[in-house]
């Protein structure tokens, strides 16, 4: 394992406390990756000092948790958190500890952290290290480890069991048996976490490179079944035909697919959710092959519920829940450049390349085979020729206005909405006709039509 160099920043801060006379360490998932020979990502400092003997310290301190003993300490363009050493009691519902004692030592405040790699601190500014559980042996060996006993750590959090499958999959270790084997005994504690909490969890996994290696131990843990059942019961739903996998395989590997091209969270979200529907949606036809009419609503739709559940925001849930529902189109070379409007203006010019990157996860994810060449290439050289010629996508396109129309006596109101609509109807199917003068006369004759 690589030598461990301190940042020069670090030792400036760790001085500031020294001079107080108070230790500090550099604590938590910093620690951890500088361990695994990983960049740190954010410094998290525990310190005896107490947070209102911290404040006075540095002139830019933010009290972000003070309850629990943490404030933010801006130093030239760095935040840190800096958290007097605790111990946590009092869990009495798994959700959040009552109330913070503080500790005495370093390694009583490693003792209430969640996984022996993460409860090795480093101490300022010389980075001596302090590992009372052997994380770095963990680290070596590449295993994520309840400190003490998993049944009693899950007991007190029941976000932890998720921590773990989330740690497996960013960091591509495995859960120590007993650790992982606590984790079905106190789904219960589980159940009751804040849904904020584990969607914040959810995300980190589908961030990570391999989703599904967190989203597998979910299912053998039951932790699957408890926060999204609606995934979990895609288990052996058989697709046949040209599909190789069940549903939740194939939701799987598209979701594994579109976090390798580096999807944004919205599509890997699709690609998760896309073929929720196919469960009830599942029938034989005559001919003994099963069908999935219409999967792609009812999968919009539990899309919906699951993302309202987990509290996203707007955005995000209409974004996933638009891709899922668009996401069965099938293009053909007889296309109409009209049609081929028509399918922009319903996806939305700026849906269009996440709605590529979740078809390609979805092909993808029906043989696990690498596809040898890109199957969209031909429905995206139309859009762009289509795209290059015509801009009239939206009555915001159109070259005339309201105020255009009322000049040729259109009343304002609801129907001034209708003639505009159909205006740009008539664009789309011939972009030629949108000019000012042509406008004006089919709009004179609509009106005439109307009045
Ligand atoms: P990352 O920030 O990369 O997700 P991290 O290990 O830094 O990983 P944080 O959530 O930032 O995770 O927490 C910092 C540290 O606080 C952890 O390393 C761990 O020691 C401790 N910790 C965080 N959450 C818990 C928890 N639920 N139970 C016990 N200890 C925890
Ligand atoms: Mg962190």
């Amino acid at each position: 394992m690589k030598n461990l160099t301190i940042h020069p920043l670090l030792k400036e801060i760790a001085d500031i406390f020294i001079r107080q006379g108070k230790q500090v360490f550099l604590v938590g998932g910093a620690v951890r990756d500088m361990l695994r020979g990983e960049a740190a990502q954010d410094w998290d400092l525990a310190t005896d000092a107490l947070p209102e003997e911290v404040i006075p310290m540095f002139s830019r301190v933010i009290p972000t948790g003070i309850k629990h003993g943490t404030v933010t300490v801006r130093y030239k363009e760095r935040s840190l958190e800096v958290t007097t050493f605790r111990t946590e009691s009092n869990y009495q519902d798994g959700r959040r500890p009552d109330k913070v004692d503080y500790a005495a030592t370093i390694e009583a405040d490693l003792s209430r952290r969640d996984f022996t790699m993460n409860a090795i601190a480093l101490s300022l500014p010389r980075g001596d290290k302090v590992d009372p559980f052997d994380g770095t042996g963990d680290i070596r060996r590449r295993i994520i480890r309840c400190v003490g006993n998993p049944v009693e750590r899950f007991g007190e959090d029941g976000l932890r069991p998720l921590r773990a499958v989330r740690f497996a999959s960013q960091l591509g270790f495995e859960i120590e048996d007993a650790t992982l084997a606590a984790i079905n005994p106190t789904l219960h504690i589980t159940e009751k976490v804040s849904v904020e909490r584990i969607r914040d969890e959810i995300d980190r996994i589908l961030n990570s490179s391999k989703p599904s290696r967190a989203f597998r131990l979910m299912e053998s843990t039951g932790l699957l079944k408890l926060l999204l059942p609606e995934l979990a019961c895609c288990r052996e739903v058989e697709q046949k035909g040209f599909h190789y996998f069940d549903v939740l395989d194939h939701s799987l590997v598209a979701c594994d697919f579109a976090a390798q091209e580096e999807a944004p969270l919205t599509v890997r979200l699709a690609a998760l959710f896309h073929d929720i529907g196919k469960a009830e949606t599942r029938a034989l036809d005559a001919s003994g092959v099963w069908t999935f009419y219409q999967h792609e609503r009812v999968s919009a739709e539990l899309s919906r519920n699951i993302l309202l559940r987990f509290r996203y925001p707007h955005e995000t849930i209409d974004t996933v829940v638009h891709l899922i529902k668009e996401h069965m189109f099938h293009y053909e070379e007889i296309w109409s450049d009209a049609a081929v409007r028509r399918f922009v203006i319903r996806v939305g010019e700026e849906h269009l390349s996440d709605l590529y990157r979740l078809r390609r996860a979805d092909a993808y994810a029906t043989s696990g085979i690498p596809l040898p060449r890109d199957f969209l290439a031909p429905l995206i050289s139309r859009i762009d020729g289509v795209l290059s010629y015509s801009r009239a996508f939206s009555i915001k396109d159109l070259r005339i206005d309201g105020k255009d129309l009322m000049e040729i006596g259109v009343k304002p109101g609801p129907y001034m909405g209708i003639i505009l609509k159909e205006l740009l109807e008539t664009v789309v199917d011939d972009p030629e006709l949108n000019t000012k003068d042509k406008l004006l006369e089919i709009a004179g004759n609509l009106n005439n039509r109307y009045v």
